[in-house]
């Protein structure tokens, strides 16, 4: 596995795979790596001859407030797990090398961009702007045949799925399901800044999911089966940031659960840290199973 840190050591790196026409994997992240991280790897690593992981805390996807100068940083856990994992290539670049000094452009794709995480009363269209923004500068510099991410983060695999279309990347994008830990709590990097209390409330998430997909059948309407996602929350004493149902696809609002897949997302912040997760019903799902669990 070799580390490089710029985007002409990457083109060098990646010239002949490309010339002998393998298959080469994207899997982005922002290091921190855990189990779900890995099974992005492990995908890339099945589907691709060559496997590329990205690790850059990208601060265009951070607001004023938000944890980026705290985010955990492990380089030594990362590069291990990702040599375990069959990683050929390992980008890590400085602030510098992705946002050089004069930097002006960045990519918003409407409307997906402005619900739920990016609701201005949750982290702002803004987070998806760096977000899509990076994916875009990362599909260049990579030019992978495919790019892999987590249903975990469902709302910027949407982002991702619909920025690749508009502006005609040439990448198949791949959403892997959401790897949780053996009591539900879907891994996240943040997972470490929980106290032994907290890290119990949150279970609370996963709870009002597995409810909310038990309430939900053809023709109830999607406020009842939030009502009773929100009853789970806040029995456990957990306030959602908030609680949706949308069109998988394009995210409108859903008014009831009409045979087509429905994400009920949802937020909220478990102390200091803020913790995301969601569920994708689909007609005749079983609760507490993830959407396109193997
Ligand atoms: P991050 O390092 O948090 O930016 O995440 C990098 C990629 O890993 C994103 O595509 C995430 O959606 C994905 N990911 C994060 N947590 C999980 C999880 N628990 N299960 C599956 N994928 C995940």
């Amino acid at each position: 596995m070799r580390v490089v840190t710029t985007k002409r050591a990457v083109r060098e790196a990646l010239a002949a795979p490309r010339r002998e026409a393998r298959t080469i994997g994207l899997v982005p992240t922002m290091g921190s790596l855990h189990a779900g991280h890995v099974s992005l790897l492990e995908a890339a690593r099945a589907d691709c001859d060559v496997v590329v992981m990205s690790l850059f805390v990208n601060p265009a996807q951070f607001g004023p407030g938000e944890d980026l100068e705290r985010y955990p940083r492990d380089r030594d856990g990362d590069e291990r797990m990702a040599a375990d994992a069959g990683v050929d290539l390992i980008y890590a670049p400085d602030v510098a090398e992705v946002y050089p000094d004069g930097f002006a452009t960045s990519i918003e794709v409407g409307g997906l961009s402005e619900v739920l995480c990016g609701d201005p009363d949750s982290r702002g269209p803004e987070h998806f702007r760096g977000v899509s923004t990076v994916v875009a500068k990362l599909l260049n510099t990579v030019g992978p045949d495919v790019a892999y991410f987590g249903q975990k983060d469902a709302q910027q695999a949407i982002v991702v799925g619909r920025m690749v279309r508009d502006l005609d990347f040439e990448v198949r994008v791949e959403v892997r399901p959401t790897v949780r830990e053996p009591d539900g709590l879907a891994m996240s990097s943040r997972n470490v800044y929980l106290e032994p209390q907290e890290r119990k409330r949150a279970l609370a998430l996963r709870a009002a999911l597995v409810s909310a997909e038990s309430a939900a059948s053809p023709g109830v309407p999607a406020a009842d089966v939030l009502a009773e996602a929100r009853r789970v929350l806040v029995e456990a004493g957990v306030e959602p940031e908030y609680l949706e149902a949308r069109d998988a696809e394009h995210l409108h609002p859903v008014e009831s659960f009409n045979g087509r897949p429905v994400l009920v997302a949802l937020a909220a912040r478990i102390g200091r840290t803020r913790l995301i997760d969601n569920s994708i019903i689909e007609p005749g799902s079983e609760p507490g199973r993830d959407a396109n669990s193997d």
